[in-house]
């Protein structure tokens, strides 16, 4: 199995983790033996997001979407940031706030529940009023968790580990743009990102009647 960094794999990852025995739960409760919290930080595009949700819910496994509100890269308000909110929504999927410290817009459209964008280890894993921190404990242990951080994990693909039910359980932390955009390295995969981000700019200038002739 080559763990690439595309959709193919993904879909592999997921049919690992059923393969261990794990289910697919939300922040909402404390972790138990079992227990997959998939969690997704929705950093760069919400199109990326909206591809992986949907692969999931084909696949019957649910996630929880952190969403910026003050994101440089894509706009929640706008109308795309809010049919992407009910589309994740329609497809079982949770929808946490993915927070720029120290700012927390926690509203409606969010489940109580945070994870930072890039936090600083002195408020990482501070409680916070009113909602979940998902990188305090009893959600966040070093050994029970897993990130793709610039398509690199730091203690190997976890796809073995999921299918042979290794870890009791485990927080899962993916970055969509990762998986969704082709290339073999960061710098690849964003510009496969820009590259369909230019088309889509494309078209919203022409919805915004600016003349393109
Ligand atoms: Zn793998
Ligand atoms: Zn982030």
């Amino acid at each position: 199995m080559s763990c690439a960094f595309d959709l193919a794999h993904y879909g592999e990852l997921l049919d690992a983790a059923k393969a261990g025995g794990y289910r697919f739960v939300t922040f909402d409760r404390k972790p138990l033996a079992g227990d997959l919290f998939l969690r997704h930080d929705v950093d760069l595009s919400l199109g990326a997001a909206l591809r992986l949700a949907e692969l999931e819910a084909e696949a019957d496994a649910q996630a929880t979407y952190f969403l910026m509100t003050r994101s440089v890269f894509y706009n929640l308000a706008s109308e795309e940031g809010e049919r992407t909110l009910a589309r994740l929504r329609q497809l079982g999927h949770r929808v946490g706030h993915h927070a720029v410290h120290p700012n927390l817009d926690l509203d409606e459209r969010f489940d109580a529940v945070v994870a930072w964008h890039n936090p600083d280890p002195e408020f990482m894993a501070a409680p916070i009023d009113g909602a979940v921190n998902v990188m305090s404990p009893p959600w966040f242990s070093r050994e029970h968790y897993r990130s793709d951080s610039n398509q690199h994990w730091r203690s190997g693909c976890p796809h073995a580990a999921l299918a042979e039910g290794e870890l009791e359980w485990v927080q899962v932390l993916t970055h969509p743009e990762i998986w969704v955009y082709p290339g073999e390295t960061m710098r690849e995969t964003m510009l496969a990102m820009l590259d369909e981000e230019r088309e889509a700019d494309l078209e919203r200038l022409a919805a915004d009647r600016i003349d393109l002739t």
